[in-house]
């Protein structure tokens, strides 16, 4: 636990004067950056031009990581030196055997992720440096994963022994085995057009005018960019709903969609910023089938139509898998993937940082984010990005929740006009006053918004 703590003071420190320096196409575990961001910078680097692109992988990254070469990148005061050369020597704790950590950042760290982007700061500009600047190739990492674009393709070999000799220099290679060479819209040898980069495929196809995407100039490119859900990702969570179904057997269908939700809804949202309706019906489609099977198999011996009754209603989106019981409809309704909102991400400015004290545009921003619960980002825009009880801007990273205003043990409703956000910690303090103003001891803190910040 200590440290834990410690790890997160290093972090706090090492953080804003990184954040300075860090490169505009480095994504991964940085402050108000998300892989959406990633995806929609490879979505304008290809947009206008079909490239070849190196999707490439790094060996063993977070495990290798020369150790002098990343404190003497830090550059940092003795004691901040000592105190990381400790950690990163520290070994790791398997069952009762203590194992040597000679190389590499500590596993499940707290700043581990910072490191890690601090070793591999630099490799972006190091491209860009070695050609002219209009000849230049568009490296886009999220922390060891990387793609390099490019419309020619001795470039991009060229970039390949950079990229090598570049990654040595701090104890890592590529992988060879996992490194592929493709393009955007034709077949490069052996590989079909197209590539997977944090979940998502991204392809180029030729179409005609009547689908082409236009040039700013409004001339024809005679092809078009689909970036779509990774056939991969599909499957794997088409596979989570097949668990969970399983295991909810014998178990209430008011306890299934309870389990359901949360899984579809979360994904879904991932994927709410590219082409993604298909595959939503797909898995709908699908989903639904399996439902079926659940719902026929707990009443052998009844007839479908009774059965459909039982656990399925039509409303204005045609059938959906809810509860008959008493209760609100709508907690007890399956979400469908396919009432998603498709949405286009805007990609954060090149080199901001939150960091930079534009309080303003980082909380605006904030309530935008695909995966952020509708009703969290409506608040948000209603407070102005405030917490109603410090008044300070909610920032990437703070803990919010939402809040009854008049408490429920007072008769306050769930509803919209009896919500908002409030920090973590300034909502424990307002729900302490609640209670206390009413003679209640027990704290009853609600964390209905589980988003990631
Ligand atoms: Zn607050």
């Amino acid at each position: 636990m200590y440290d834990r703590a410690l790890q997160a003071l290093v972090k706090l420190a090492l953080e804003p004067e990184w954040e300075a320096r860090f490169e505009p196409n480095s994504y991964g575990f940085r402050p108000g950056r998300s892989c959406h961001d990633a995806v929609e910078a490879i979505f304008k680097a290809i947009r206008q031009k079909p490239k070849y692109v190196l999707d490439a992988d790094i060996a063993k990254c977070f495990d290798r990581i020369n150790h002098e070469a990343l404190l003497g990148k830090l550059n940092t005061f003795p004691t901040m030196r000592r105190q990381i050369r400790a950690w990163l020597k520290a070994g790791v704790m398997d069952s009762d055997k203590l194992f040597p950590t000679s190389e590499g950042t500590p596993q499940g760290g707290v700043c581990s992720p910072l490191l890690a982007n601090i070793a591999l700061h630099g490799l972006e500009n190091h491209l860009r440096q070695a050609f002219l600047s209009s000849n230049a190739p568009i490296l886009i990492r999220y922390a060891d994963d990387f793609v390099l674009l490019h419309t020619n393709l001795a470039v991009v070999h060229r970039c390949q022994l950079l990229i090598a000799d570049w990654l040595h220099g701090i104890g890592l290679e590529l992988n060879s085995s996992k490194t592929r060479l493709a393009h955007t819209l034709i077949r490069h040898e052996t590989e079909e057009p197209g590539f997977n980069f944090l979940g998502f495929n991204v392809r180029q196809y030729r179409v005609g005018k009547y689908q082409s995407g236009k040039t700013s100039h409004g001339k024809l490119l005679g092809f078009k960019t689909r970036i779509t859900p990774s056939k991969k990702n599909v499957l794997l969570h088409t596979e989570k709903l097949r668990q969970i179904i399983a295991a909810h057997i014998s178990a209430t269908q008011e306890s299934l969609i309870d389990h359901l939700n949360p899984v579809i809804s979360g994904w879904a949202n991932y994927y709410s910023t590219v082409v993604s309706s298909e595959t939503y019906s797909e898995v709908d489609n699908n989903l639904y089938h399996q439902l079926r099977a659940w719902a026929n198999r707990r009443h052998p011996n009844e007839d479908l139509h009774s059965v459909t009754r039982n656990y399925w209603l039509v409303n204005h989106s045609g059938w959906v898998f809810a509860s008959r019981k008493e209760g609100s409809l709508s907690t007890l309704r399956l979400r469908k993937h396919s009432e998603t909102q498709i949405t286009r991400h805007l990609k954060v400015q090149s080199t901001r940082s939150p960091y930079d004290g534009d309080l303003i545009y980082w909380s605006t921003r904030m309530g935008k984010h695909p995966q952020l619960a509708k009703r969290v980002a409506s608040l948000l825009k209603a407070q102005k990005g405030k917490c109603n009880y410090c008044g300070l801007f909610f920032r990437d990273g703070d803990k919010i929740e939402t809040d009854h205003i008049v408490p429920k043990s007072l008769g306050g409703k769930n509803n919209y006009d009896n919500f908002q956000l409030l920090h973590r910690h300034c909502h424990d303090v307002k729900t302490a006053d609640d209670l206390s103003a009413v003679g209640i001891q027990e704290l009853d803190v609600d964390y209905l918004n589980k988003n990631p910040f």
